[in-house]
């Protein structure tokens, strides 16, 4: 770009991270160009978000990066700013949010633009905002759930001024759409290696009150439960992020918590995944924390009725969501299973959940055996199944076709 007279600048994430000696995977580039020249200017583009300025890029390896068109804010309501090309990179850089992302690098004269002093704050390791913390926080109020989120990232301070600005921010929270919140709250599970550090801020500057009401004085123990699950990214199983989230939920009830996570536009999957967890740690967790401290060894009976509850593809989430939420009651003086007792159990439930049968659709028989038995469709027969999936919960040996039919017809 530069040979066709353009100013072109790496910007953003990627130079931070750069800086922090850590990997990034997307190059963004600002330029001096319009977003008509850069279509021009490349063989194969594709017009993101055109109206702000955006073009795809594709390299020779097909990775597209994205390259914007220095702009400046004319006007901002909150959270949408209209912005205007013509600008310089100091201008665009301005409009950026915390000096941290607000430095840029000419790769080919390999130059950085720093006007804010985000080399500094690197070091210091500060999240500061870019020019007066309390006007940036009002033009876009996103940026406080953002400040917490890099901050706990990398593990920074966020400076006194650009803290205040958040805290005064909070109960303008409820501007943001409820899609962009979860996608914080994702963001956080997804990047944030501890994220009880960013959960802790959104609860002290009153981004819970304001967001997530049942939330608004969650025990610091709930938020070191999220702790101990492992980053979702790194994680081979699918239900990790849902089991972050439901740690965070483990002290709410479980139709609140379900409440909670409808507000915030959660998919019906994940609010399925994520309430029926925190329903059955609220309604067996602690009852299985304190025999198994007491050393006591639930019966297989009791683990059939606890693996039915729970759901089968679900009985290894909801062990791992128990340790994380025992694990910090130890500060509190409670006692807690030791590993291998714990160990133990996870795997005889394991067992039993996928060898015993504990779902209707494991039962010898089904519906339509019962009708051609005599037993009358609709609701009846339903409730019929369920009795006799109970009885072979308490006696497994009683799933055959014979004991089942019999067990049937003498409630008829
Ligand atoms: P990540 O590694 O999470 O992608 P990032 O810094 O690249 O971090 P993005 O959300 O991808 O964050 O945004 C890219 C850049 O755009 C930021 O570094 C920042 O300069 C600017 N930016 C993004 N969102 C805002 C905002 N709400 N207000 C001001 N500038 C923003
Ligand atoms: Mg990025």
């Amino acid at each position: 770009m530069q040979h066709a007279g353009f100013e072109a600048w790496c910007v953003g994430g990627a130079v931070r991270d750069a800086l922090l000696g850590l990997a990034h995977l997307d190059w963004d580039l600002a330029t001096s160009a319009t977003p008509q020249q850069v279509r021009r200017l490349f063989k194969r583009t594709v017009p993101v978000g055109i109206e702000f300025g955006t073009i795809g890029v594709l390299d020779r390896d097909g990775r597209m990066h994205e390259v914007t068109t220095f702009r400046h804010d004319v006007q901002t309501d909150g959270r949408h700013a209209i912005v205007q090309f013509g600008a310089s990179l100091d201008e665009d850089l301005a409009r950026r949010d915390f000096t941290i992302n607000a430095i840029a690098y000419d790769p080919i004269a390999k130059v950085l633009r720093d006007p804010f002093e985000g080399r500094g704050d690197l070091s210091r390791r500060l999240v500061r905002a870019v020019g007066t913390a309390d006007e940036r926080m009002r033009e876009d109020r996103l940026r406080a759930l953002r400040a917490i989120r890099f901050a706990a990232r990398f593990d920074f301070e966020i400076a006194p001024e650009t803290w205040a600005a958040i805290v005064d921010s909070a109960p303008h929270l409820t501007r943001l759409s409820p899609e962009r919140v979860k996608q914080e709250l994702d963001k956080t599970m997804e990047q944030v290696l501890r994220p009880s550090v960013a959960l802790t801020r959104w609860r002290e500057s009153g981004a819970f009150t304001a967001l997530i009401p049942v939330l608004s004085a969650v025990s610091d123990a709930a938020l070191q439960a999220v702790d101990t699950l492992p980053l979702p990214v790194l994680a081979a199983r699918p239900l990790r992020k849902p089991l972050r989230v439901a740690a965070l939920f483990s002290a709410c009830d479980g139709k609140a918590a379900e409440q909670a996570l409808r507000a915030l536009r959660f998919s019906n999957q994940e609010i399925a995944t994520i309430a029926s967890l925190v329903d059955r740690y609220r309604r067996f967790g602690e009852e299985l924390r304190v025999s198994l401290a007491n050393g006591q060894v639930p019966t297989d009976a009791a683990l059939r009725r606890l693996a039915a509850s729970v759901g089968r593809l679900r009985v290894s989430a909801f062990i791992r969501l128990c340790v994380a939420c025992w694990q910090p009651l130890t500060h509190a003086g409670e006692r807690v299973p030791m590993r291998r007792q714990t160990l133990r159990v996870y795997r005889r439930l394991m067992h039993i959940a996928f060898h015993d049968p504990i779902e209707i659709a494991d039962l010898a028989i089904d519906g339509d055996d019962l009708r051609r038995a005599g037993v009358a469709a609709g609701p009846q027969l339903g409730r019929t199944l369920q009795r006799l999936i109970d009885a072979v919960i308490d006696e497994p040996s009683r799933n055959t076709t014979e004991t089942l039919l019999a067990m049937a017809l003498a409630h008829e």
